[in-house]
């Protein structure tokens, strides 16, 4: 599956917000915030009113922005969450924290969810004793995630763990610094999904 690989900190500005996709970089001051006040480019334009359409669009880019995913897996996501009982938007966003990278990032395991998706697709991460390759994978309640048998994935990780422990930890997820792991301890509700979206306008603009 393809992954974006041009230049971040355009995205939070386009989006007008933090993404928080640059790790460590994103809470210390060398954040572009003023910059991000304005959309990218060299000059700084104004933010021009959106119509409804814009304000539905700029909603679903955002949201598949925080989770770096294309739009192609994305519309897959919103089939299934469509399909699914309950609220789709609600679905939609569980779906998305659900990710193996993005669990990784949560469990501050990785500073950004790109590089929890780095350390899956190089065989450090392993679930219930298994190696996982997949950024995607679902994570299940009870699901136990640690650094694989390779000294170089326990040193990874608990170095990762150590500059990410100033972040907090959500609540559906128990993390264990020794030996490091993070337990799943069950699925995410969407008050602790905890992204500054309107999945509403998501949902409206990808059922048309
Ligand atoms: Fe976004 Fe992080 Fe860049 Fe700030 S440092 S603009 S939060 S990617």
């Amino acid at each position: 599956m393809g992954r974006y690989i041009g230049p971040v900190c355009r995205l939070c500005r386009r989006e007008g917000v933090k993404l928080f996709l640059k790790g460590t970089r994103c809470d210390s001051p060398k954040c572009a915030v003023t910059r991000r006040e304005s959309p990218p480019g060299m000059h700084q334009v104004r933010r021009r009113k959106f119509s409804e359409f814009g304000k539905q669009l700029r909603e679903k880019q955002k949201l598949r922005r925080f989770y770096g995913v294309l739009e192609r897996q994305f519309r897959r996501y919103f089939a299934l969450a469509e399909r699914g009982r309950g609220n789709t938007g609600e679905n939609l966003l569980v779906a998305l924290e659900r990710r193996l990278d993005n669990v990784l990032y949560r469990g501050r395991m990785a500073v950004s969810r790109a590089q929890g998706r780095q350390l899956i697709v190089h065989g450090h991460v392993y679930i219930n004793g298994s190696k996982v390759d997949l950024p995607s994978h679902p994570v299940r309640a009870g699901d136990v995630i640690a650094p694989g048998p390779r000294e170089t994935s326990l040193n990874l990780v608990k170095e990762y763990l150590e500059v990410s422990k100033y972040r907090e930890v959500p609540s559906w997820l128990k993390v264990e610094e020794s030996p490091p792991s993070i337990k799943v301890v069950s699925l995410p509700s969407r008050a602790e999904v905890g992204i500054p979206i309107q999945e509403q306008l998501v949902v409206e603009f990808c059922s048309k």
